[in-house]
């Protein structure tokens, strides 16, 4: 994974281990100079985030035992941003401040070269709370999003957290059906029989890339991985009052597209690798702290760490130490100051994929 981007691993060690005495020992400043030329690369501590919580008609007003969070009466809360641009920062020098912001001013040292210039964190991370039938929709691909002005699409991937029996999901359109039997169906309400159901449980991974028609039912708590973007489109709200998006979400959708679930492969350390995608690789590590470490500590692309089950300690060098517990995340920079991870704890390690060079690559293709 580390060496997915040419030269990633010369950029690495230009960043963190080579001062004057290295330099004069092995002669290489030359070309390290041409692979990154600063020698002052900022390092920053792993911190945690505390969620942003978003008020959604179709959410719960108690979110226990996920989250301790209660909403105010009549203001349910449907969704936990864990990575948001108003996720707080809840350890460390930092602490209080938004992720927003804190992304824009340390981009290199929590983003690294690949990443730095999408000028904010690139995967948005939400725990979901379905009360109610969440509205059929569907989000431009990358291509689309850039041409009406939007910095990218979202393809998304869904980790089933918790499932009722009977719970399903809708993942794009049934075969045969065209745009114009959509129309129809929207018109006469009755679009769900136009939809591929498929049953969900805890522990699937739900792959949903861009252009798919998509619902999520209750019955399941979900953690979504997306790319960050705010755009989408309704196509149907089941005759809920809501607006709708039928044209803009008719030119999004594919009529086939490669949703569906996944399922998981077996890593080298005992992790199951549930998507490994474009935008975003998913793992599950099963109390396996040890070797997550290791693994996390190789790698030099940001990474976040969610905790399932059990809790973590992060300690380090230079910053104060903190317990991540169930259903906290953890930001470790790209370029992370000396840490440990002790503890024991189910977790996911989700890691944003591409970067900027790979994605100009794509929209020129
Ligand atoms: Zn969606």
């Amino acid at each position: 994974m580390v060496l997915r981007r040419p030269g990633s691993y010369l950029y690495a060690a230009t960043a963190r281990d080579i001062d004057a005495s290295h330099t004069a020992k092995y002669g290489i400043l030359g070309c390290m100079e041409q692979v990154h030329p600063s020698h002052q690369q900022e390092q920053l501590a792993p911190f945690k985030l505390a969620p942003y919580y978003s008020t959604r008609v179709w959410g719960f007003e108690d979110l226990a035992p996920w989250f301790e969070k209660k909403a105010a009466p009549g203001e349910p809360i449907g969704e936990a941003w864990l990575t948001g641009p108003d996720s707080i920062v809840a350890s460390g020098d930092l602490a209080g401040q938004k992720f927003a912001a804190v992304v824009k001013q340390h981009a290199q040292a929590i983003l690294g070269s690949a990443f730095a210039s999408e000028g904010e964190y690139p995967l948005l991370i939400k725990v979901l709370f379905p009360r109610e039938k969440l509205s059929v929709q569907v989000h431009p691909d990358d291509v689309l999003a850039q041409q009406k002005g939007e910095p990218r699409g979202k393809t998304e991937c869904w980790y089933i957290l918790e499932s009722e029996p009977g719970a399903k999901v809708a993942l794009g359109l049934k075969p045969g059906v065209t745009p114009d039997a959509v129309r129809s169906a929207i018109e006469d309400k009755s679009l769900e029989d136009l939809l591929g159901w498929v049953p969900v449980e805890a522990g699937d991974m739900v792959y949903v890339d861009a252009g798919t028609v998509h619902a999520i039912w209750p019955g399941v708590v979900i953690l979504e991985t997306q790319q960050t973007s705010d755009t989408t489109y309704r196509l149907y709200d089941y005759g809920r009052p809501r607006e709708l998006h039928v044209e803009a979400s008719i030119e999004a959708m594919r009529v086939e597209t490669a949703a569906g679930k996944i399922a998981p492969e077996a890593g080298t350390q005992g992790e199951s690798v549930l998507v490994d995608k474009t935008y975003f690789r998913v793992e599950r590590w099963p109390h396996k702290t040890e070797a997550l470490y290791a693994a996390v500590a190789a790698t030099q692309d940001p990474q976040l760490l969610f905790v399932v089950e059990g809790a973590l300690q992060v300690t380090g060098e230079g910053f104060e130490p903190f317990t991540l517990n169930r259903c906290e995340l953890a930001v470790i920079p790209a370029h992370a100051l000396a840490w440990k991870l002790g503890g024991d704890a189910e977790v996911m390690r989700i890691l944003p994929q591409g970067g900027s060079v790979e994605r100009s690559a794509q929209i020129v293709a």
